[in-house]
């Protein structure tokens, strides 16, 4: 599967969703926002290209697929990446620990 045809919105994307903020070898991941339902590879990209507020996902909506692995092109759903201990379970590729750091920004 092709990750850019899952067209990714954002400052700078890699062809593995890397962004101009985030962009270390672990940053492959990419969040489907609530507010327009498209995929971006970090919350300042999503400041600098939505001309919106972003809007985070709910506890009851962790069943929704809105993470992106950018290595594989296979979206996660909230609940499997929380659970995912930073790899992604399709293809294993290790996911940036530090984005739990920013969880609040994407879901509640
Ligand atoms: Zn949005
Ligand atoms: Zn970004
Ligand atoms: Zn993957």
């Amino acid at each position: 599967m092709n990750v850019k045809s899952m067209n990714v919105v954002g400052v700078g994307v890699d062809s593995e969703t890397r962004c101009s903020h985030y962009h270390t070898e672990k940053d492959i991941i990419a969040i489907k926002f609530k507010c327009c339902e498209t995929y971006y590879p970090c919350y300042l990209c999503h400041e600098a290209c939505a001309d919106h507020p972003a809007e985070q996902w709910q506890v009851d909506e962790r069943h929704v697929k809105a993470i992106l692995c950018g290595h594989c092109g296979e979206e996660l759903t909230i609940e499997a990446y929380l659970n995912s201990g930073s790899r992604c379970p399709t293809c294993q590729s290790s996911f940036n620990p530090n984005c739990q750091l920013h969880y609040h920004l994407y879901f509640k």
